[in-house]
């Protein structure tokens, strides 16, 4: 069989196009001793995977021109020399790569269990997004009852799980996203407190006013100026969980706002990776999917489907234009 791989052709600047991407067709290979082959049937798309484009380490080194482009993936074993690892059993791969077939040594890979969600959702819900939504509040949230807690891209992969967790510790929950249909569905379908639109020009007091205790947590998917507007709401001994910044990926990281308040207002402001916390994994399971199967938890998903349009499906997340979790379907 023949394994078609989506490689870094060139380094993107700005939002990346087509042309930073190129498919390359190379041989399925035999597993060598304690590898197993991983057929993919899902692609999970990461921003994370825009910061490998670059010359510079962000968290991670970056890709080298010619590399598989990083991604997740959910798929089935279709050959095995890893005693932990049989054919015909599913897993999840951090790694996966923007490829059909993943060669694994079992580093970064996880069993699912297709009886408690199907395939895709463990690369949501289940999967990495739910998984640093709920390493971020629970590890660095220190979430009390009626506290609020404001997050932004909050309908993607994972703010929307921010939130429903956030609402199930029993906190008021505010969303930020972009646009009418994304505000409605965070608070109707998703059950958020309230959902404000950063593009509208009454932005900063839309917020305050959703905020009307200010905030105690505000977990940064964005950064930029999303976060410049949350940043005068934060209470004293707020917690700011710094995620992610997608707002300043595709451009040079910029001097940002001063510092200062973090002094004058006791705030911590944690980084974290959801890598380092690994071994919480079977605990984020348990709870995620119990609440994933009562219906506690919802899910949206935007699927494409098509190997070779998963270079689109990036482009489209990375401006916005995807509507909760982007997964490729293969
Ligand atoms: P996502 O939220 O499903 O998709 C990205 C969303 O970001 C878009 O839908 C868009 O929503 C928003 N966005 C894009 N450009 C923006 C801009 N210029 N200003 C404001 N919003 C913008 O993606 P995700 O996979 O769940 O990732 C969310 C964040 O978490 C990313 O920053 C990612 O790097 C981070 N992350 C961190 C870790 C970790 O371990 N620390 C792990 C996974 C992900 P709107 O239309 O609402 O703007």
């Amino acid at each position: 069989d023949m394994n078609r791989q989506i490689i870094l052709a060139s380094r993107p600047h700005g939002l990346p196009t087509a042309s930073n991407f190129e498919i390359r067709t190379v041989a399925v290979p035999e597993p060598l001793d304690g590898q197993f082959i991983l057929k993919n049937r899902y692609l999970g798309l990461a921003p994370a995977a825009r910061l490998r484009m670059g010359e510079q380490a962000s968290y991670a080194p970056p890709l080298d021109i010619g590399d598989v482009i990083y991604g997740q993936s959910v798929g089935e074993v279709i050959a095995s020399r890893h005693a932990g690892f049989a054919v015909g059993e599913r897993v999840m791969l951090i790694n996966g790569g923007w490829q059909e077939y993943a060669v694994s040594k079992g580093g970064g890979a996880f069993k699912i269990d297709p009886a408690l969600a199907h395939d895709s959702v463990w690369l949501g819900a289940l999967g990495t997004s739910g998984m640093t939504a709920w390493v971020g509040l629970t590890e660095f949230g220190r979430l009390e009852a009626a506290e609020t807690v404001v997050v932004s891209a909050a309908s993607g992969g994972v703010g929307s799980m921010v939130g429903q967790i956030a609402r199930l510790r029993d906190c008021r929950v505010v969303g930020i996203a972009g646009g009418a249909a994304k505000n409605a569905h965070v608070v109707e379908d998703l059950g958020f407190d309230a959902c404000v639109d950063y593009r509208s020009a009454t932005f900063q007091q839309d917020l305050a006013a959703a905020c009307p205790l200010g905030i105690d947590v505000y977990f940064d998917n964005v950064g930029g100026t999303v976060r410049d507007a949350a940043w005068p709401l934060m209470n004293r001994s707020g917690r700011i969980i710094v995620c992610g910044m997608i707002a300043e990926y595709n451009d040079a990281f910029g001097a940002g706002p001063s510092w200062f308040p973090v002094l004058t207002k006791r705030l911590t402001i944690s980084g974290f990776l959801m890598s380092d916390h690994l071994h919480h994994r079977d605990a984020f399971v348990a709870e995620m999917s119990a609440w994933y199967k009562t219906g506690q938890v919802r899910i949206r998903e935007d699927i494409t489907e098509g190997f070779e349009n998963v270079p689109t499906a990036f482009i489209r997340m990375l401006s916005g234009s995807n509507f909760g979790k982007t997964i490729v379907k293969l």
